[in-house]
C-alpha cells in the first residue's frame, strides 16, 4: 500500500477529470509527461525533473497493436436462450442492497461505510449503465452479534436465507416490489472445516447463492429475483490475518455485481457451456465454444476483467473504497479496456488469434501472442499457466496434458512472442488444456492484473503421426513419419535382409 500522501494525490487526480488522464509510469518520457503524471511523480520521485507537458489539442500519436479484446458475453432468457436473438429477456430491476455484517468482523465499521458508499458510487453509476439497470440504488446495513459463521457444525445456503430473513423483518424492512434485493453477508469462513467447507460446493470462495423462499417468506419479504451476495475471505484460524479492507470491498462488490448480472428469472449475462469437459464444443449453451469458461462451465462479467480495480474516495472520511472494475461488452466492442469504470491508467494486456489450437498428442505447438496497450507504458510482466484441463477438478484430478517450456516475457505495445505448448503423449480422446497468460504491472490505485485465455486440443495420433520405422527397426529423424513418401525414401537402403 502506498503512503496517505500519496493516496491524497491520487484522489485530488480522480477528481479532476478535465486532466487528461495519462500514464504514470516511473520513466519520464516526453510522450507520457502531463499534469496528472507531473503531480503524483513529484511526490514519488522528487529527483525527477518536472517536464513540459505536450500541447494541448495535439497527444501523441499512439496505436495500440492489432489485437482481439476478450469475448462479448450474452444475455439469457428464462430458457437459457441468448437474448439477442431472443426478445424475451426481462429487464433488470433497480438494486435495494442490504449488508448483514458482524461486529467483530474485520473493517466492520468501514464495511458500514462501505456499505453506503456504494450505492452512490461512480462505480455503481457506471456498472448500471453498463447493462441498463435502473437507478439509484438504495442501501440498509444491519450490523449483527449472531451471524452463523462457517468454522464449526454444517450450515447450507437455506440456512443463512432463513437468517436473512429474521433479521431483516425484525429490522422493519419490507418486501421491495419492482426491486432486486441483494444481501451481502460477511461471514467468517474456515477453508478446512470438515465434513465440507463453506455452505454449498464452493467451499470459502465468495459467490452470490440465489434465495428460494419459503411460502411464508415469500409473501412478508423475499422478491422472486433476491440474491445474497456472500464475502468468505476471511478465515478467522488463519493468524495472523490476511484479510484488508480492499480484499473485503472488492470481493464483495465482485458477487454484488455478478447477483446483480446472472440471477435466475433476471439479468444472465454469462459464458456458459453445459459441457464444461468439452469447452472447445459450443454445447448449444452459448458459450460458443470459448476457453474463457471456467471449469464450472460458467463464466460471470466481473470474472472477465479479473484484476481490474478502480478506488473512489470516501466521503467525510480519509482514505478510498476500492472496487473491481467490471466487464463490459460496450468497452470491450469498442477494442480498448473492456472493463468499467474507466481506468485513469493506460490498459494492457495480450491476445491470440485463435480461441483454440490443435496439436498431435505428444508433439508441441507454438503458439504466436501479441501484447497491446491504449497508451505508451513501460513494459508489463506477461506470465503463462498451464490453468485447465480435461479431468483437473477429478478425484483424483488427472495430470496436466500440457506443459510450458517459458513461463514469463516482458512485454510492450507490439511485441509479439510465441508460447511454446508441449503436450505429453497417449492422451485420451478429447483431452485439451486452458492457458492462462496473465499481464501484470504494479500501478498504484490501479489495475493488478489482465487475463487471456487460450485453448490446445490434444488429438490422438494417426498414422500418419507415427514416427517412421524401418524394417530393420531403423528410426528415421522426427521430420519423417510412418507412412510419408519421405519414409519410404530413407527405408529404401533399411530393408530388412
Ligand atoms: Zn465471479
Amino acid at each position: 500500500m502506498p503512503n496517505r500522501w500519496v493516496r491524497l494525490l491520487f484522489t485530488t487526480t480522480l477528481l479532476l477529470p478535465a486532466f487528461p488522464l495519462r500514464g504514470q509510469s516511473h520513466q519520464a518520457t516526453l510522450t507520457d509527461a502531463g499534469p496528472v503524471k507531473d503531480i503524483a511523480m513529484s511526490v514519488r520521485l522528487s529527483d525527477t525533473p518536472v517536464l513540459p507537458a505536450t500541447s494541448p489539442g495535439a497527444p501523441p500519436k499512439f496505436d495500440p497493436a492489432d489485437h482481439r479484446n476478450p469475448p462479448q458475453v450474452p444475455n439469457h432468457d428464462a430458457n437459457g436462450r441468448t437474448c439477442p436473438p431472443h426478445q424475451d429477456c426481462p429487464p433488470a430491476l433497480k438494486l435495494r442492497i442490504i449488508s448483514i455484517i458482524p461486529n467483530s468482523f474485520p473493517f466492520a465499521t468501514d464495511l458500514e461505510q462501505f456499505g453506503n458508499a456504494i450505492v452512490t458510487s461512480a462505480w455503481m453509476v457506471q456498472f448500471n449503465a453498463a447493462y441498463d439497470i435502473p437507478g439509484p440504488a438504495m442501501a440498509r446495513i444491519i450490523k449483527v452479534d449472531d451471524m452463523p459463521d462457517l468454522n464449526q457444525g454444517k450450515k447450507e445456503v437455506s440456512d443463512y436465507r432463513d437468517y436473512i430473513f429474521k433479521k431483516a423483518r425484525a429490522a422493519g424492512i419490507e418486501k421491495a416490489e419492482h426491486h432486486q434485493t441483494i444481501y451481502v453477508l460477511y461471514i467468517p469462513c474456515d477453508d478446512k472445516h470438515l465434513p465440507r467447507a463453506g455452505m454449498d460446493s464452493f467451499g470459502c470462495s465468495s459467490h452470490h447463492p440465489g434465495i428460494d423462499p419459503t411460502a411464508q417468506q415469500k409473501d412478508k419479504l423475499f422478491g422472486p429475483t433476491d440474491s445474497m451476495a456472500v464475502m468468505l475471505g476471511f478465515n478467522p484460524r488463519t493468524q495472523p490475518s490476511t484479510i484488508t479492507l480492499d480484499s473485503a470491498t472488492v470481493a464483495a462488490s465482485h458477487e454484488l455485481a455478478e447477483a446483480a448480472t446472472d440471477t435466475k428469472g433476471l439479468l444472465q449475462f454469462k459464458l456458459h457451456t453445459d459441457d464444461p469437459e468439452h469447452p472447445y464444443i459450443d454445447s448449444g449453451s452459448n458459450a460458443g465454444g470459448s476457453p474463457w469458461v471456467r471449469e464450472s462451465g460458467t463464466v460471470e462479467l466481473a470474472d472477465m476483467s479479473e484484476g481490474a480495480r478502480v478506488s473512489e474516495p470516501r466521503q467525510g472520511s480519509t482514505g478510498m473504497f476500492t472496487y473491481p472494475r467490471i466487464y463490459s461488452n460496450k468497452a470491450s466492442k469498442a477494442g480498448g479496456d473492456p472493463a468499467v469504470p474507466p481506468a485513469s491508467f493506460p490498459y494492457y494486456n495480450v491476445s491470440t488469434d485463435q480461441d483454440w489450437v490443435s496439436v498431435t498428442a505428444g508433439q508441441s505447438v507454438e503458439i504466436p501472442v501479441t501484447a497491446w496497450s491504449t497508451q505508451s507504458i513501460d513494459s508489463w510482466d506477461v506470465n503463462a499457466r498451464v490453468a485447465r484441463w480435461m479431468g483437473h477438478t477429478a478425484t483424483p484430478p488427472a495430470a496436466a496434458p500440457c506443459s510450458l517450456s517459458t513461463k514469463r516475457w516482458d512485454a510492450h505495445n507490439n511485441f509479439k512472442f510465441n508460447v511454446r505448448v508441449q503436450t505429453t503423449p497417449a492422451q485420451p480422446a478429447g483431452a485439451w488444456c486452458i492457458l492462462n497468460l496473465k499481464s501484470s504491472k504494479s500501478v498504484p490505485f490501479g489495475d493488478e492484473f489482465h487475463e487471456w485465455f487460450v485453448g490446445v486440443i490434444i488429438r490422438p495420433p494417426t498414422p500418419q503421426d507415427e514416427p517412421c520405422v524401418c524394417g530393420d527397426g531403423f528410426k528415421a529423424g522426427p521430420a519423417a513419419k510412418a507412412g510419408t513418401e519421405a519414409c519410404e525414401h530413407i527405408c529404401r537402403g533399411h530393408e530388412r535382409h
